[in-house]
This record gives structure tokens, C-alpha cells and sequence, in this order.
């Protein structure tokens, strides 16, 4: 057909699910990585992004040659799926094309299950359920690797029923929340009812694996072709603002639409207006990588959409996660480009104040205007609002007056010296994430300004909170 020759960009698929349902683990054994062993307390505590190219797709699901995928690739959104983290969450569901709700066959839909749900009907996005751990059925035996119907097949008389009723209970349990799903391979509806994929992300099992990566590059650009056609004109939001020691403050964007170059001049807004500035590098994890990998980076002249992308530029200080970056067209009149940009700024968060869910940039600068607090000190502005968002909902309930991104540097710790005689309890920097300088570990000693670090969120509030208890009694 005609419409059909387009070139088409890869499609933006968010994971989503309740903490342990296996986002993470799904996501290695389609890559071939093993991030999630490697996590702190194993909780996912940044938002990534992955570029699957199609070949590595191809290979993984040992596709013949002859079956044509239409979409360049696949750029897969993970998010955490801990309470802390519904910011972060609700940035990866606003720029994707589809979902991916995973669940864990054994436990049913859980409490983030249900949020996630709620999150993506709102933003009108559709999804494919990923119904995980099927090796956890009794008697399982595994077929690394292999079509979910195939597996089935192999199975014992017991296995097999226990996977019906359990699959009909998680298809009640998602009637019961307004959703009709059925197993994609008995799905005659898909246009209307949600499809079910039983998988198994067991680094030795990985069956229905397959399956699901055939319905994200194959399936998912049918019913919105248009949708992925590609357009010149760039559409960019930015995932996280970073606080790097070699690069500076860097951006980490998901390209939706159209291309970005070294040289580029592109607009971000802050509370304090537009910044106009020249993209000076732009950077890519290696393809299956994740974005936030700390790694080998690739150097681009170019990037293509869709991409997650890091940009190199100055003066990125103050830009907002969640918002978009604009790219101004040789021709555009820059006065107009900058008002157009902020004007679209106060929508995006004006909406999502409705939503009780301000953007992470408003949320975290409500902070700087309490004058008796802690000092808190990250690696990305999303990570800065789980801690910030945690010491809230604590049962201590601890204020925050002052934070910043990045390595701790002596002038961090001076700032944090102002609460030694107003508050001493507060004098204290919460780091996560990033690296203490020497003289500022010096001077902090030297003042009694107290550095906590440790490699969750979680446990960075509780030794603090620990330490004031201590201080009480
Ligand atoms: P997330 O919180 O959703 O990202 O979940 P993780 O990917 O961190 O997985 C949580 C735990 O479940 C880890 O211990 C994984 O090894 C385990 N897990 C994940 N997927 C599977 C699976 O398909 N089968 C089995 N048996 N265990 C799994
Ligand atoms: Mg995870």
C-alpha cells in the first residue's frame, strides 16, 4: 500500500508493575544483561532507557530472515516500582507509545499494579500485560527461550491446569478494575480487548519471551502506523537532569520525533525563564545499554528518533525534568520560540497539578523556601524527589531546606553549616548516589556537619532517621 512505505521510528514501550513482579529481570533477559543482580537491596531506583536495534530483536527471537519488521528498533522505558517513585512513573507513561504492565502470575495484581493501570488510562495509553514468573508453576519444566504455546505443550496435565485457573483469576482480577484481557494467542479483539503474555524472565527459562517481542515490533506498529511515522520536527522531553562530574549538568532526553545535532541550538525552560543553548555533544549507552548505565558512551553527530539520549550543553542547571526541549529551526525567530516554550511549560504543569503530580522541578524548588532543614544531595533531580518525597512520608516527617545534584563540594557543606545554630540536628548532608570530595569531607568533619550516605533511598533516610532517634534518647 502507499501509506505503508513511511519511514517509521521505533515505538516507546514504558514497563510498569508492582515492585518484584520482575520489570527489571524481563527487561535483562530481553537484553541479554544482568543489571538487576547488580542493583542495591535490588529495587530499580533511576528511570533507564534501552534501545533494542532490530537485529538484536531478530536474533533473540530467532526470527527467519523473510518476516519483515517495519520499525528500526524498540526503545523500552524502565521505571521503579517502589511508592517513592510515582514521579518517575508518571514521566514514562506520558511519552510512550505503548506499555507493558508486568505481573507476577503467582501474586495477581498488586497495589502499584493497580496505580499503573489508573496512570495509563488517564493518559489514554494502551498496554500488553506481561504475566511473569510462569516457571514458579509447580512442576515446570523449563524450554529456554521457546513460544509460549510450545512450552504449554511440554508441560504436565498439572501444570497446565494450575496455569488456566491461575491465568482466569488474573483475567478476573482485571475485569474487576474495568479492563477486559485474554491470552494473546486466543485473542480475537485485539483492538479492544488487552493482550496476556505468560513469561518467564528465569535467566535459564525466558519462555513467551519471544512472543512478546514479535507483538512489540510487529503487532504494535500495525494499529499505529501514524503514530510512528517518522516527522522532521523534533519532540523531546527530558527523562533526568544529571549532576556529572566530568561532564557537568547533563540532560537525559527520550527523542520522540525527528533529529538532534551536535550544534543544534535547542531551548529548556526553568522557574527562572527560557535557556537558550548550543548542543555540544550527544551521547548514547551501546545498543541494549541502558541510558543511566554508568559505561562507554557513543559520540553522535546525529540521533534519529526514537532515542534516549544524553546532551552535553552548558547552562542545563536548571532545567526541569518531565518538560520538553525545543529545538529552534534555522529561520525561527527566537523571542517567539522562547514564549511559545514557556507558555507550553505552564500547561504541561499546570496539568499536572490537576493531577495532584506536580512536575518534579516545582515539587523539589517548593523545598528551597522552608528555612529549617537537611541538606540533600543527588545524582539526578529524580532521585532527589524520591529522597525528598520519602523523608515527607516518613513517620518523622523531615524537612528539606536546601539540596543540590552532583558530587559534594566544600560549598555544599558550608550552606549545610547555617543549621549548626539554628537546628543542629539538621545540619547534616543526605548524599546518594555521589561522590564526597575530600575537602569537603574534611570541612565537614572540622565544622560537625554530618555526611549520610548509603545505596538505597530507603536506607539514606532510615540511617538518618536512626541517627536522630539516637540523638532523642
Ligand atoms: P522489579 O521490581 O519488577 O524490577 O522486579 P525484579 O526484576 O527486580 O525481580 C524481582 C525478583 O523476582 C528477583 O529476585 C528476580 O530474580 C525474580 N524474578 C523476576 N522474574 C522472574 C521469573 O520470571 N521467574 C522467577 N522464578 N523469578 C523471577
Ligand atoms: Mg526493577
Amino acid at each position: 500500500g502507499s501509506g505503508d512505505e513511511r519511514e517509521l521510528r521505533a515505538p516507546i514501550c514504558c514497563i510498569l508493575g508492582h515492585v518484584d513482579a520482575g520489570k527489571t529481570k524481563l527487561l535483562d533477559c530481553i537484553r541479554g544483561t544482568r543489571v538487576q543482580e547488580g542493583e542495591a537491596g535490588g529495587i530499580t531506583q533511576h528511570i533507564g532507557a534501552t534501545y533494542l536495534p532490530v537485529e538484536n530483536i531478530r536474533e533473540r527471537t530467532s526470527l527467519k530472515s523473510e518476516v519483515t519488521i517495519k520499525v528500526p528498533g524498540l526503545l523500552v522505558i524502565d521505571t521503579p516500582g517502589h511508592e517513592s517513585f510515582s514521579k518517575m512513573r508518571s514521566r514514562g507513561v506520558s511519552l510512550c507509545d505503548i506499555a507493558l504492565v508486568v505481573v507476577d502470575i503467582t501474586r495477581g495484581l498488586e497495589k502499584q499494579t493497580i496505580e499503573s493501570l489508573h496512570l495509563l488510562k488517564r493518559h489514554n495509553v494502551r498496554f500488553i500485560v506481561a504475566m511473569n514468573k510462569v516457571d514458579r508453576l509447580y512442576g515446570w519444566k523449563s524450554c529456554p527461550n521457546t513460544p509460549i504455546l510450545e512450552a504449554l505443550k511440554n508441560q504436565s496435565d498439572d501444570v497446565r491446569s494450575e496455569y488456566k485457573w491461575r491465568l482466569t483469576e488474573v483475567i478476573t482480577q482485571f475485569k474487576e478494575n474495568g479492563f477486559n484481557t485474554a491470552p494473546y494467542y486466543k485473542n480475537k479483539k485485539m483492538k479492544r480487548v488487552f493482550n496476556i503474555v505468560p513469561t518467564s524472565a528465569k535467566s535459564d527459562s525466558g519462555e513467551g519471551v519471544p512472543d512478546l517481542l514479535m507483538l512489540l515490533v510487529r503487532w504494535v506498529p500495525e494499529i499505529m502506523i501514524d503514530k510512528l511515522a517518522f516527522n522532521n520536527s523534533v519532540e523531546c522531553t527530558i527523562l533526568e537532569v544529571n549532576g556529572d562530574k566530568d561532564l557537568g549538568t547533563t540532560i537525559d532526553v527520550v527523542l520522540i520525533n525527528g533529529a538532534l545535532h551536535q550544534g543544534d541550538q535547542v531551548i529548556v525552560c526553568t522557574k527562572q525563564g527560557p535557556v537558550t543553548t548550543i548542543i555540544r555533544d550527544l551521547l548514547t549507552p551501546q545498543p541494549m545499554k541502558e541510558l543511566k548505565a554508568k559505561g562507554v558512551y557513543k559520540h553522535h553527530k546525529e540521533v534519529r528518533a526514537a532515542h534516549g539520549v544524553k546532551i552535553v550543553a552548558p547552562g542545563l542547571q536548571h532545567a526541569m525534568a518531565g518538560t520538553s526541549l525545543i529545538a529552534v529551526k534555522p529561520g525561527d525567530d527566537l523571542r517567539q520560540a522562547e514564549t511559545a516554550a514557556m507558555q507550553e511549560m505552564i500547561l504541561t504543569i499546570s496539568a499536572a497539578d490537576e493531577n495532584k503530580n506536580r512536575t518534579a522541578a516545582e515539587e523539589v524548588s517548593r523545598v528551597k523556601s522552608c528555612k529549617e532543614g537537611l541538606y540533600v544531595q543527588a545524582s539526578s533531580i529524580g532521585t532527589l524527589e524520591a529522597i525528598i518525597d520519602h523523608l515527607k512520608s516518613s513517620n518523622v516527617d523531615i524537612p528539606v531546606s536546601d539540596w543540590n545534584l552532583g558530587p559534594v563540594n566544600k560549598q555544599d557543606v558550608m550552606k549545610a553549616t547555617a543549621m549548626l545554630n539554628r537546628k543542629e540536628e539538621y545540619a547534616a548532608i543526605l548524599a546518594f548516589d555521589v561522590k564526597v570530595m575530600h575537602e569537603a569531607s574534611v570541612l565537614a568533619a572540622e565544622s560537625g556537619v554530618r555526611i549520610f550516605m548509603a545505596d538505597t533511598v530507603y536506607k539514606l533516610v532510615d540511617s538518618y532517621a536512626e541517627h536522630i532517634n539516637g540523638l532523642k534518647e
